[in-house]
């Protein structure tokens, strides 16, 4: 079977975690996750991370630090992984599900725009695949507001718009280490603070307390702050992320191959109108996350799908739209909404990557393609 994922492992996961036997320090906020965030604020050229359990976890800390209340609006794509929208929805936003440019599957800034209103505090801009968002189109346009653009690069980190890294352009982003993504601890993620109250970020992080100013000796002792919740990772998981990020490049290197197999294969497909590949500007290099392609209809994305699995081929659809989940029907989302999205996301498949897999593997799948449009 070649499967859709395999979680990425380089094998010196396993020395960090002894490490963090012998140090006995177990708990967080330890040795791995100070290195873990110096190594990612310098990858992302600068900006403050602090490591959490996980990308929703960021998301919600976001909510949090913006205080997000009753009456409070969040644009978001529907196109999106379902803590995009519950982080702000349990604080009390009001979620506003918004459009997909069709080329990338990323917010389309007109949509978002014409969505704003008094009540609109913030838009979260989703970078799916690590494919750029325009988030300095939306910036441009919300210059002076109260709306703060936000970042939800879980799918993100290496990739850059213009020489910046995506997750370091809006005012908070999100990052994930989901064993999904390039890179992972299991279940992880980070909070990257590009703009905003540090100090606040720390309490917030440290379970509302002051606990970091006890650490640096500036308080005799520590205690409740702030509303906060305990949302940084154990040092397992940080152990465990130290021996990844130790192979980001190589990592990036064999995705890379990966994806230009699949680019030169089914180019033919495209130039002939058979699939539709997504549109990637020249000035957005790319973290070779996944390779997505779009069928005809959904109904030939189920039949390409069911044609790879009866070929031991797992292909994957992506989202099921937010505002066409029962979670989005009970927000009062009808599919008519967002016909490009509910169109769009019939339509995609995501093709197996993962770092294990062969060249001969790549083509095995393009091979299958190939076969099933040759025979319709
Ligand atoms: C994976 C993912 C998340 C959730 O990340 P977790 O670390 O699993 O909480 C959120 N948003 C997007 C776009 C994702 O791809």
């Amino acid at each position: 079977m070649i499967q859709f994922n395999k979680p990425f492992v380089t094998g010196d996961e396993k020395k960090y975690l002894a490490e963090v036997f012998e140090s006995q320090e177990f708990s967080g906020n330890g040795p791995f996750t100070q290195k873990c965030q110096n190594f990612l604020s310098d990858f992302l050229q600068g900006p403050e991370v602090l490591l959490t359990h996980s990308c929703t976890a960021a998301l919600e800390m976001m909510a949090l630090l913006l205080d997000f209340k009753e009456g409070d609006e969040l644009i978001v794509p529907s196109y999106t992984y379902p803590t995009s929208a519950s982080a702000f929805l349990r604080a009390g936003a009001k979620i506003i599900f918004c459009e997909i440019e069709p080329q990338t599957m990323c917010i389309s800034v007109e949509d978002a725009l014409s969505k704003v209103t008094k009540n609109t505090k913030g838009i979260l801009a989703v970078h799916y695949g690590g494919i750029a968002a325009d988030v300095p189109g939306l910036k441009s346009e919300v210059q002076g507001s109260r709306v703060s653009i936000l970042e939800d690069a879980a799918q993100a980190l290496g990739s850059q718009l213009n020489g910046q890294p995506l997750g370091t352009m809006g005012r908070l982003s999100g990052l994930s280490f989901h064993e999904t993504k390039n890179i992972h601890c299991g279940l992880g993620g980070a909070l990257i603070i590009n703009e905003g109250d540090l100090d606040r970020a720390y309490k917030v992080w440290e379970r509302g307390t002051n606990r970091r100013e006890k650490l640096m000796n500036q308080v005799a002792r520590y205690s409740w702050c702030e509303v906060g919740s305990s949302f940084y990772p154990t040092e397992f998981q940080a152990a465990f992320l130290w021996g990844q990020l130790q192979a980001i490049n190589e990592n990036s290197e064999k995705r890379k191959s990966i994806y230009e197999i699949y680019a030169h294969r089914l180019k033919k497909l495209a130039d002939d109108g058979r699939i539709a590949l997504p549109k990637i500007s020249a000035s957005n290099k790319i973290n070779y996350h996944s390779f997505f392609i779009f069928a005809d209809s959904d109904q030939q994305q189920d039949d390409l799908r069911n044609h790879l699995l009866k070929n031991d081929i797992q292909a994957y659809i992506g989202y099921v739209p937010l505002h066409l989940s029962p979670m989005g029907k009970k927000l009062g989302y009808k599919r008519e909404d967002l016909p490009v999205t509910a169109s769009f996301s019939d339509r995609l498949l995501r093709l197996p990557f993962h770092c294990f897999l062969s060249n001969e593997d790549v083509h095995f799948v393009c091979d299958k393609i190939e076969e099933f449009y040759s025979a319709i």
